[in-house]
């Protein structure tokens, strides 16, 4: 049976994860050779997916384990160069996990399309025009992606917006059509920016009025999924503390992140440091991710902590995570880049929907690795050990030197390139 529960992973070799990985999720023999090449993404595949290509560039995969999820495992392939943000996700992940795991929701995959009106000699009335006009253009849209519609998805409904409604300057007051697309298992940006550039011209007709600008918005605020997890403070205990003392840390933590946006944007980054690796392994878009999981943070009006933590009447630490989460498991590069389609493999999810839970709750797991540290020793301990290495390498050892100067930086509690290099010199390296 599949788990997501492998003690010792962290202890073996490479080679000796990826036969297990292999096995566990039955990879075909192109897929393990695919993740054995150093860069299994070629040149020339590169070279068909951005322009001006030179080569390709890697990250670290690494794997999130202890995920229960809906009462599922969960391997969660992560693609990241920070050092300490896998470890984190899996330790939390374990704590979760003996607390029942994570509960998870997402809503429908519902997408938003703008198109710009400026200069309608009436916008009230070009705006009523719109409304009256809405079951044309939503057949019209559909129209322009046939497919979508086929697999129960397409554009469902439409929504005008005025904006600088008093204001007549030439540039200032517009309209601005919104149309609402179920994308299904795809992240949509292609699928909406097709069909509101095929809307133009209607809507131009319709408004008297020039169209502009024919994008998605990235502000999925129609798309989104939520993590949950419950946790007793018995499990929260570490060193020098008790479970009460680390659960009121954690809770602090996020008060302060919720009222300061010092605060709010490095607690957020935490998040994002879940977040992203999952979301770069899986072929998404993370730059689409980051903007509207941000914009979200700032939803009502003032940039605050994504995450909420609380206490329950039983004591229990409470956490939440909701974002909009515009991820897909078809279209754009998704089933281009080898690795992507292993990590699709692994991690064993069946649509859109589902890929968006777990990224959450690994954003939420992420959250609490941070806060659980910062609220206790601080993370620099764990952090700087872990960071030790890739000191070592940028000092320019390697080899079996790498974890010798490692250590060496640990011992002298001086991780610094500048302490490796004296230390290789003593080496006489
Ligand atoms: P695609 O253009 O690849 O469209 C997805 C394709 O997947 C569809 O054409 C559809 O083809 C196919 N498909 C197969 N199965 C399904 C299914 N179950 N559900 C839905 N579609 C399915 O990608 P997207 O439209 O998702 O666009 C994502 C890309 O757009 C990303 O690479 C992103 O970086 C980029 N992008 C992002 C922008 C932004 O964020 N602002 C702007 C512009 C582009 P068919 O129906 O024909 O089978």
């Amino acid at each position: 049976m599949k788990t997501s529960r492998i003690p010792g992973f962290y202890n073996m070799t490479v080679e000796e994860r990826r036969q297990l990985i292999a096995k566990m999720h039955q990879l075909t023999d192109e897929e393990k050779k695919s993740l054995y090449t150093a860069d299994s993404l070629s040149v020339e595949t590169a070279d068909k997916m951005i322009e001006n290509t030179i080569g390709t560039f890697s990250l670290p995969l690494g794997l999130g384990l202890n995920f229960l999820i809906n009462d599922k495992e969960y391997v969660v392939p992560m693609a990241i160069e920070e050092p300490s943000v896998v470890a984190s996700a899996s330790y939390i992940a374990k704590i979760v996990r003996s607390a029942g795991g994570f509960t998870t929701e997402a809503t429908d995959r519902v997408m938003i399309g703008q198109i710009q009106v400026v200069g309608c000699p009436d916008t009230q009335e070009a705006k009523d025009a719109i409304l009256n006009e809405k079951e044309v253009l939503i057949k019209s849209a559909n129209d322009a992606y046939p497919s979508l519609v086929g697999r129960g998805g397409g554009a469902e409904d439409l929504d005008v917006r005025i904006l600088n409604e008093d204001d007549n300057s030439q540039y200032t007051q517009m309209l601005i059509l919104h149309i609402y697309v179920n994308t299904c298992d795809a992240m949509g940006a292609n699928i909406i920016n097709t069909m509101v550039e095929s809307l133009a011209p209607t809507v131009e007709r319709i408004t008297k009025g020039k169209v502009y600008l024919r994008i998605l918005s990235n502000f999925a605020d129609r798309c989104l999924a939520r993590a949950t997890c419950t946790i007793p403070p018995e499990l929260l205990k570490s060193d020098g503390f008790t479970g009460e003392e680390v659960r009121d840390g954690v809770i602090h933590a996020y008060e302060f992140a919720a009222s300061d946006p010092y605060r709010a944007v490095t607690h957020n980054k935490g998040i994002m440091n879940g977040i992203d690796p999952v979301v770069i392994a899986t072929g998404n878009d993370w730059r689409a991710v980051e903007a509207g999981a941000h914009a979200y943070a700032a939803r009502n009006g003032h940039y605050g902590s994504m995450t909420t933590w609380s206490v329950d009447d039983a004591g229990n630490l409470v956490g939440e995570l909701e974002l909009p989460m515009s991820v897909g498991t078809v279209g754009g590069s998704i089933r281009v880049h080898p690795t992507s389609k292993i990590a699709h493999k692994i991690l064993d999810v069946e649509s859109a929907q589902e890929l968006a839970q777990v990224i959450v709750a690994v954003g939420l797991a992420q959250n609490l690795g941070a806060l659980k540290a910062l609220a206790t020793e601080g993370i620099q301990r764990g952090h700087m050990e872990l960071h030790s290495r890739s000191v070592a390498m940028a000092a320019g050892a390697s080899g079996e030197m790498i974890d010798i100067i490692a250590e060496q930086l640990i011992e002298a509690n001086e991780i610094r390139v500048g302490k490796a290099k004296e230390l290789m010199k003593e080496q006489k390296i």
